[in-house]
């Protein structure tokens, strides 16, 4: 990555969100044990805590198109992680124009994998796509603490975005 290129940038909101491809980490708050019945996966139960997803986004609209997606709860479910981001609240989401979703995933590797292959079932490089973070648990210097521009992670743009 050149030392030119975008920063990691930590957004509440997707409508701040870039018009460009690029990568992005979700902040994802479970607020009551998640049961997971994934195809081809043992079942699970997420337990309450925060959770991170990387994903990438390379279609028309971007990333403020995809993050856009991942903020509204109202959809129907096509990936893993939409079962977090309908169940859970979604606290926002660090973005990087012209990043890869592994290359984040690397960076937060010391973080726990709570369900091998969640997100990944087309990756060689990760365990898993999702990630917890538990209470104390650092984080790269890259990701910046996470700044709610409404002063708590509320859920302003998720309430506007509804039907
Ligand atoms: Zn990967």
């Amino acid at each position: 990555m050149p030392p030119t290129a975008d920063p990691l940038r930590f957004h509440d909101c997707p409508d701040t969100v870039p018009v460009v491809p690029g990568a992005y980490a979700l902040l994802i708050l479970l607020e009551a044990p998640l049961a997971l019945g994934l195809p081809g996966k043992l079942a699970v139960v997420l337990a309450p805590g925060r959770y991170l997803y990387a994903g990438s986004a390379r279609g028309p609209g971007g990333l403020r198109a995809r993050v856009g997606r991942h903020f509204r709860r109202e959809k129907t479910v096509r990936w893993h992680v939409d079962h977090l981001t309908t169940a859970g609240r979604m606290a926002g989401a660090w973005c990087e124009p012209g990043g890869d979703e592994c290359a984040l995933v690397a960076e937060l590797a010391g973080l726990p994998v709570p369900v091998p292959g969640f997100g990944s079932s087309d990756c060689r490089a990760c365990a898993s796509h999702l990630l917890s973070w538990p209470e104390g648990a650092a984080m790269p210097s890259r990701f910046l603490p996470p700044h709610f521009s409404s002063g708590s992670p509320t859920i302003r743009c998720i309430k506007s975005a509804g039907p």
